[in-house]
């Protein structure tokens, strides 16, 4: 039986400096901008009536109006205590035979393989091509006979994001093999619709399944909500799992999201807003000759300058990364943890932010 994986080491051991101004926290995707107005007091409002009373174990007021937002029916949705948990439980309700194995890509988000672990499967990492989803590296593995495989679209660390066709290469395959295929679009929300193809092809009536989270555009990141969509007897098997843990959306997490999504119109703003700050963080980028990935995100992979005369192999992400943290309270992704030294994922933040940061990296570059 394989080893339980855990994250890699110092992953999320930095998630606890918050509430400090003088620092920033760019290594986490968070949203800057915070949930849409009123989330607050709806959470407050909820936890000062009913803190002692259990949630609504079927979060069936929720998944009704999950339904209307994303134009499917509520028996298409499981919910879950952030896509974290639906990762999990999701490797639990499709890998239950011995040696089954799921497939993902190599250098991603790390809930997939540690997910794998926990359920004893075993998992196959395809690696990314250039920093783009291995479409053809996927397609043969599930038809290898892989039960459960996890595409993380748009791409985390690299910001890339699948065409149609890659998508619907990636469903023909996954229908034909009869692998259970997962499309984590947790950073969907800052691509925009014109991405949103697997989506699309879940209204179809297509056998794959999307999932989606309230702790990036949305703002949300600490209620801990995220959701599956997808054709009812593959969320049935999914809640199956799931009835385990009767109560794992509480019922101030419940009320934050009922009350964001009366305002759609926020994640549009948060798009546009990202939008502006990404392309500033490129400019910066860009006149301090740093390399970076180009993404629909809210994020950017960085390569790190190498010394000079050194050629064009990156620098050191370890020791660049701590600087920033040490010198100048900035907090980035080590992409060295996922397999990938040399670069840093950088989350977009604000204009102020980006601009914090450019003058960090300034400085830094100064004395590198
Ligand atoms: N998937 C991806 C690709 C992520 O980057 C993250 C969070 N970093 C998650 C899932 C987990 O999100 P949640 O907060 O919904 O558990």
């Amino acid at each position: 039986m394989p080893q339980v994986q855990a994250p890699p080491p110092g992953f999320f051991a930095d998630t606890e400096i918050v509430g400090r101004e003088d620092h920033l926290r760019l290594h986490l995707n968070e949203n800057p901008y915070g949930p849409p107005p009123g989330t607050v007091d709806a959470v407050r409002a909820e936890a000062a009536s009913y803190l002692n009373r259990y949630p609504d174990s079927e979060c069936a007021e929720l998944r009704g109006r999950l339904a209307g937002h994303f134009g499917v029916t509520p028996d298409m949705i499981a919910v879950g205590n952030g896509t974290d948990e639906l990762v999990l439980v999701t490797s639990m309700a499709f890998l239950r035979e011995p040696g089954a194995s799921v497939v993902t890509t190599a250098t991603t988000f790390p809930g997939y393989v540690v997910s794998a672990a926990a359920v004893g499967a075993r998992a196959h990492t395809v690696p990314l091509r250039d920093a783009s989803i291995p479409v053809d590296g996927v397609v043969a593995a599930m038809e290898q006979g892989a039960e459960l495989a996890f595409v993380c679209n748009p791409l985390n660390p690299t910001g890339a994001v699948l065409d149609r066709a890659g998508v619907t290469r990636l469903i023909d395959a996954a229908e034909r093999s009869g692998t259970v295929l997962v499309f984590d679009e947790a950073y969907m929300d800052f691509a925009g619709q014109a991405h949103e193809f697997a989506l699309d092809e879940v209204r179809k009536g297509r056998r794959i399944l999307v999932t989606r989270t309230f702790s990036k555009a949305w703002g949300l990141a600490s209620v801990r909500v995220g959701l599956v969509i997808g054709p009812q007897d593959l969320i049935g098997r999914i809640n199956a799992v799931a009835g385990a843990l009767p109560f794992n959306v509480n019922r101030p997490a419940q009320r934050a999201v009922l009350r964001a999504l009366e305002q759609p119109e926020h994640i549009e703003q948060v798009r546009a807003d990202n939008a502006q700050a990404r392309e500033l963080l490129y400019k910066s980028l860009d006149n301090l000759n740093i390399e970076h990935a180009p993404s629909v995100t809210n994020f950017v992979m960085v390569k790190v300058p190498g010394a000079p005369g050194e050629g064009t192999a990156p620098g050191d992400s370890v020791a660049f990364a701590a600087r920033l943290a040490a010198e100048h309270r900035i907090f980035v992704r080590n992409l060295d943890v996922l397999g990938l030294p040399g670069y840093l994922r950088i989350s977009v933040g604000t204009v102020d932010e980006v601009e914090r940061l450019a003058t960090a990296l300034t400085a830094l570059l100064e004395h590198h």
